[in-house]
Parts: structure tokens; sequence; C-alpha cells
């Protein structure tokens, strides 16, 4: 147990988590000091903030004007690189996440789910399981609410199910969840990491302080070092697992749970994440009875392959949520007939050639966009015929040009959005404003 009253703790980071972190800190008495490397109106507002209420505010800066602190708490979006964090570790000053913070002061069990796709959706769908069996339980992490912000409450929590990125364990020491899910690991985020290889070790700190009371939900096939917990996998794929997709029903072992076309989650990936949820479902004895009323309710969150309109027998879809080329490739996979992609965005050093065969013969048009543009018609040339638009508005306008009945329009960026638009949510609410002021003539092939 650290003693935080008076601790002269430096967090860094003042978005959402490191504000979840700083006030639970202030709440402990800490002496607390927020940074940040930004000088935007927000963050100057924000500093105002802390300084009104006894904090000492540092932005606008590269590193801190001393480094005489006891303690600091690094957000999950601080490059580790970033001269502060250098100049805090030659200073010695111990360091840790908002993760590690929360998880210290959390009074209930922690549920923890990561891979590189299906993050959000599998956690909502644990919670929602849980929920149904009377159980309290909240969706948290890096969806929505920060750890520190329910550990206030979390003694009267049965659990907290939190969705946790490989930023976030970049920075655990004790993160201990009770049951951890690693969903899948293709390349992502490889304008942070060296390679994918260090991208799938933050990862797997996942299980790195789990023991053989724990339990560890893995997808069949991953590689993985030795870990202590029990484990369970789950594949759509290889009926070998156990929980596996079999003729359509999802199954547990040689029992039949449901079919997934009774749920309102589509494709293959969907299928992983409820087989995955329902491992966990297993693994804390919750009734059948719960997990098919939770799954069969479940409505797919917005921005993942959401369908935004049907008109004139061309299918929009809006999977704004799609940042690395395996989520794009998904949804392409699992459009209903020839496909009009929407793609491109911030580039993260993806190769998206590697995407080539999946997209053969299924993408007849691709509308690119972003940074990523020139590089992505350059990986597709000869595959898809592709064309760089200006704008979204753009490209919607085109692709209503182009698209015919029986085919799929659409946005699945295979990037993220930090080049155009604030975050994915605003750019899938973009696109779907967009299809909706087509005039109707445009609409209709
Ligand atoms: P995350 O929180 O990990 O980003 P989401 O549930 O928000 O995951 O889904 C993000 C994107 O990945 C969407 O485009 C979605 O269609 C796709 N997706 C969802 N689940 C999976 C999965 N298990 N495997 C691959 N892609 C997935």
């Amino acid at each position: 147990m650290i003693a935080w009253t008076g601790t002269k703790t430096v967090v860094l980071g003042m978005g959402r988590s490191g504000q979840a972190a700083a006030e639970w800190l202030f709440a402990q008495k800490a002496e607390v000091t927020v940074f940040d490397e930004s000088k935007s109106a927000g963050v100057k507002d924000l500093a105002r903030r802390w300084e009104a209420r006894g904090a000492l505010a540092v932005i606008g800066q590269e590193k801190l004007p001393h480094a005489r602190f006891a303690r600091a708490i690094l957000s999950p979006g601080i490059d580790p690189k970033r001269p502060v964090v250098g100049q805090l570790r030659s200073a010695k000053v111990p360091m840790f996440g908002e993760l590690e913070l929360g998880a210290r002061a959390c009074l209930c069990p922690i549920l923890a789910i990561t891979g590189t796709n299906g993050k959000s959706t599998t956690t909502e769908l644990i919670a929602a399981i849980l929920q149904a069996a009377g159980k309290k339980a909240v969706a948290c992490g890096n969806l929505g609410q920060p750890l520190c912000e329910v550990a206030p409450f979390s003694g009267g929590l049965d659990y907290a199910v939190a969705e946790v990125s490989s930023f976030q364990l970049e920075t655990i020491e004790t993160f201990r969840p009770r049951i951890a899910v690693h969903l899948n690991l293709t390349p992502d985020h490889l304008d942070r990491y060296a390679d994918v290889k260090a991208y799938a070790a933050a990862k797997n700190r996942i299980f790195e302080n789990q023991t053989s009371e724990d339990v560890a939900v893995i997808q069949q096939g991953l590689s993985l070092p030795k870990l202590a917990a029990r484990t369970v996998t789950f594949s759509a794929t290889d009926g070998s697992a156990d929980y596996a997709l079999r003729d359509g029903w999802l199954c547990a072992g040689a029992d039949r749970v449901m079919r997934q076309d009774e749920t309102k989650l589509r494709g293959p990936h969907n299928a992983e994440n409820l087989l995955a949820a329902l491992a966990v479902a297993d693994a804390e004895k919750i009734s059948r009875e719960a997990v098919k009323k939770a799954c069969l309710d479940y409505r797919p969150l917005p921005h993942r392959c959401e369908v935004v309109a049907i008109r004139d027998g061309v299918t929009w879809i809006n999977d704004s949520k799609a940042t690395n080329p395996d989520a794009m490739e998904r949804a392409v996979s699992g459009a209903e007939g020839t496909v009009i992609l929407i793609a491109g965005g911030k580039d993260k050093g993806f190769d998206f050639s590697v995407s080539r065969n999946q997209l053969a013969g299924k993408v007849r048009g691709a509308l690119l966009l972003g940074e990523m543009a020139v590089k992505m018609e350059k990986a597709w040339s000869g595959v898809v015929p592709c064309r760089r638009v200006e704008s979204l508005e753009e490209a919607v306008e085109r692709a209503a040009q182009m698209a015919v009945t029986g085919e799929t329009v659409l946005l699945s960026p295979g990037c993220s959005s930090y080049d155009m638009f604030k975050n994915f949510e605003e750019r899938g609410e973009k696109y779907r404003q967009c299809v909706n002021a087509l005039p109707e003539e445009k609409k209709k092939k």
C-alpha cells in the first residue's frame, strides 16, 4: 500500500485517464502536479482549474522544471520515449500508469479484456451478461470511465470489467485481473512500437501477475509465453477450442449454447467476442439463462460495422472504429456483395499490401483519404481501382455515383482518424451525416 497523503506526485497527461488519476490522488491528499505538453485551450482551462484547487500545473513544455517527485503517473497516450519520461527516469522517480493506480484502489474483482480488435464489444458483452445475472458490474477502463473513477465506488460493485490497451499494460506493476481475456493479435500501433513483437509483449503483460487461482481466456493459436493462470481457449475457426463456433452454434465444449444468428452480432470475429464472453461467464458460474438473455439483447456499438442506410439496394455501413488492417479486412469480407471501400487516415506505419488478397475481387473500388491515401493506393495497385479524395463528403458523393444495387458502401478506414478528425466517433458521425444528406436521386441506382 502506498501512503499517498502528502506524497509529491506528478501526473503526466491531462486526458481523461490523467484527470481521473489526478482526481483520485487529490482525494487521497497527495501533493499533485499535473503536466501536459499541449497548451491547447482545453488544457489551459484544466490547468487553471487545478491551480484554483491548489495543485501545480505545468503545461506547454516538453519537460518539468525539476524532477523532485516521489511518484509519477503516466497516461497511456504518452509515449514512454517523450523527454519528460526520460527526465523522471533519470531522476529514478518510480512511475506507473493510471490502470495500475486504479487497480490498486479497486475493491472489487477486475475482469480485464485486451486484444487488437473486439475489446470494447467484448467488455460490454461481459458487463451485460453479469448485469443480466443480477450482479453489479461496470464496463470501464479504456472504454469510457477510467478505473480511477470506478475505484471510489468499487466497494459496492461485484465486478469492474475493464477494457485494457497495450499502452495501459506497458505501465503496470502489480495489476492482476481475476480473469484476463486476450482476443487476438494483428499489427497495430507500429508508430509507437518498434515491431509487432514489442506490441505483443505489451499485451501479454495482462497475464504477468496472474496465478493458478486466476483464469486466462485466450484465442486458440495465439502465441503466448507459459501462463500461470488456468487457460481456456476460444475460436471461430478451430473446433478443438474449449469454446468454439460449430455449424453456426456457439458451443461450450459439447454444449450448444445458442446460435450466433439469434444474436445481432455478425461475422466470425463477433463469434469470437461472444465465445470469449461465454467463457468468462462460465468461469464466474453465471447461469446460461443470463448469458443467453444478455447476448440476444445486445446491440452492436455504433461505428462498428453499423448499417446507417439501405437505399435502393445499396447498403451503407459505418465501421469508423476499424483503425487497423485486420478490422478493415474483416468488415470487407463480412459485407454483402461487392464493396465500394472508403479507407485511409493517419499513418501508423502499416503495410497495407498484406490486405491485397482479402480485397481482390471483393472491393470494386476504393476511395482513399488522409495521410495514408498515397501508400494505400500503391499497396493495392493492380488489385483494386483506387481514387484519392480530399474529404469524407467527396468520398460519399463518389461512392453514391459508383455503387449499384446489391453492393455495399463501407467506411472501414483501417487507420485512425487523428489526421482529419477529433476521433473515430466524429469521423463516423460525419459519414452518417453525409450519407443522410445525399439527394434522393444520388441514392438511387
Ligand atoms: P476495440 O475496442 O478493440 O477497438 P471494437 O469492439 O470497438 O474493438 O471493434 C473495433 C473494430 O474491430 C471494428 O471495426 C469491429 O468491427 C472490429 N472487430 C470487432 N471484434 C473483432 C474481433 N474479434 N476480431 C477482429 N476485428 C474485430
